[in-house]
C-alpha cells in the first residue's frame, strides 16, 4: 500500500467508546461526545503516524478500526 493510498476506517457499528485509540494515537482520532464514538480526524497525516495507528488497532477492544484497502 503506498502511502498516497493510505485510509483508515473505525466501524461504527463496532465502536463503543472505549476511546483507548485516541489514548494510542490523539494526532488521528478525534471523538464525538454525542454519540460516544470515535473518528478520523480529517486530514490527518497517516503516514506520519502509521505505527501509533497500528498500536491503536491493536488496542481498540472491538476490533473497529482497519486500514481501508480501498
Ligand atoms: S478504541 Fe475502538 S471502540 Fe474504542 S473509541 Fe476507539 S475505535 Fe471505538
Amino acid at each position: 500500500m503506498s502511502d498516497s493510498k493510505l485510509a483508515i476506517k473505525v466501524d461504527h457499528t463496532r465502536c463503543q467508546g472505549h476511546a483507548r485509540c485516541l489514548q494510542e494515537a490523539p494526532e488521528v482520532f478525534g471523538y464525538t461526545d454525542d454519540t460516544n464514538q470515535a473518528f478520523v480526524l480529517p486530514g490527518a497525516d497517516l503516514a506520519a503516524h502509521r505505527a501509533a495507528i497500528d498500536v491503536a488497532i491493536g488496542a481498540c477492544p472491538e476490533c473497529a478500526i482497519s486500514w481501508d484497502q480501498g
